[in-house]
């Protein structure tokens, strides 16, 4: 017999293309007329029609979201929220659009409405990570979650096929690590492998042909269970080195996560034998770590450390940093295995 303890985050869900158009409506349910309006550069013509629709409701507008949060640009847009006396913050934009939307919410406990345009899964987490003077912190907390999430599969056609392919990736990592997670349950379970499976069928089809729109239902629908994952049980060793070779040595989040991942997965299997076996069932492959290498890999994505930047001599610094704090993971961290496995995410080995 299986025990469990199952706590779910309150989520209210639009899915579909199109359903960008219902933000009005969105925040009206939300009993909210005053607008702070989040865009960034590349989507700044999404973030304009939404302006449109939403006429007198829309009464601020700031386009200057940055990645890992930094607490100054939080500043400067809750200058705004107070100088035009804001009650909803509405989002559209990646990881970072959302963090500075979750950065505000948290000060001010004004709803949101989020619409994603990455797979980073994070418009469905209670966590905020955020920087101050180069240090990152991470909070968790209800007031961080967004009330409402409209996904729109028409904003991520624009999504270029190498981020998609990275960012598919992130989200696959919170899915592989839910399903040997402390807090696993039968609920994650499913959503996870019925996400690990629609992202792997997706990611090739994106990156054929970057506007089918089917698969970019598959991916968006498999980054929102990913996501939920992530938001509802804790995550282990893969997400704890993200953290922090991103954090120490300035690599880029989703794709430090697609280099790291089957190389974690390859290092946990041993100890957890039954999740590697459903994922490998899910990806349709014999092995789970070399299966995830391979279709990176096979969609030109990114394969090693080295290549993102990271220098060899900051290995054993990684590996250090891995083991300076304990965290639950299934199996013992030990320094001198991780800087193997850190070595091997290094050069792009293929797990075996
Ligand atoms: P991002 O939001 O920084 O986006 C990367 C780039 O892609 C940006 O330049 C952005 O403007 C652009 N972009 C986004 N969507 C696009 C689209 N549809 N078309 C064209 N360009 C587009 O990156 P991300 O990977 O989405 O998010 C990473 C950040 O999110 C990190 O700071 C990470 O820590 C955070 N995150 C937090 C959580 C959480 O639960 N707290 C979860 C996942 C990620």
């Amino acid at each position: 017999m299986r025990t469990f303890v199952y706590a779910a985050n309150p989520a209210r869900v639009v899915f579909g293309a199109g359903t960008r158009g219902q933000v009005r409506d969105e925040v009206q349910r939300l009993g909210c007329s005053r607008v702070l309006l989040l865009g960034s550069p590349p989507l700044a013509d999404v973030a304009d029609e939404i302006a449109e629709q939403l006429g007198e409701l829309a009464v601020a507008r700031f386009d200057g979201a940055a990645m890992h949060t930094p607490v100054e640009v939080t500043e400067q847009a809750l200058a705004v929220v107070r100088e035009h006396e804001v009650d909803c913050v509405v989002a559209v934009g990646g990881g970072s659009t959302t963090g500075l939307s979750k950065a505000i919410a948290v000060r001010t406990d004004v709803p949101q409405v989020v619409l994603p345009t990455t797979y980073a899964g994070s418009e469905v987490t209670p966590v905020l990570g955020e920087t101050a003077e180069g240090r990152k912190t991470t909070r968790s907390s209800p007031a961080v979650l967004p009330e409402t999430v409209v996904y729109d599969v028409e904003l991520t056609l624009g999504l270029p096929a190498a981020m998609s392919v990275t960012s598919g990736i992130n989200a696959m990592a919170h899915a592989v690590e839910a399903l040997y997670s402390e807090q696993a349950n039968p609920v994650v379970d499913g959503m996870a492998l019925d996400s690990i499976g629609r992202m792997a069928r997706a990611l090739p089809r994106i990156a054929a042909d970057p506007r089918d729109l089917d698969a970019r239902a598959d991916a968006l629908h498999a980054a929102w269970l990913a996501g939920t994952c992530l938001g509802t049980v804790g995550m282990g060793l893969h997400h704890k080195l993200c953290h922090t070779l991103g954090g120490t040595f300035d690599l880029p989040h989703a794709e430090t996560h697609t280099v790291v991942l089957p190389h974690a997965m390859a290092y946990n299997a041993p100890a957890a034998p039954e999740a590697m076996r459903r994922i490998a069932e899910a990806l349709g492959v014999a092995d789970a770590a070399a299966g995830v290498h391979d279709l990176v890999a096979s969609l030109g994505g990114p394969t090693s450390l080295r290549e993102l930047g990271m220098p060899e001599s900051g290995i054993a610094e990684a590996a250090d940093l891995a083991v300076a704090k304990p965290y639950p993971n299934p199996r013992e961290l030990v320094r001198d295995d991780l800087a193997a496995l850190l070595t091997a995410a290094w050069r792009g080995d293929r797990p075996s």
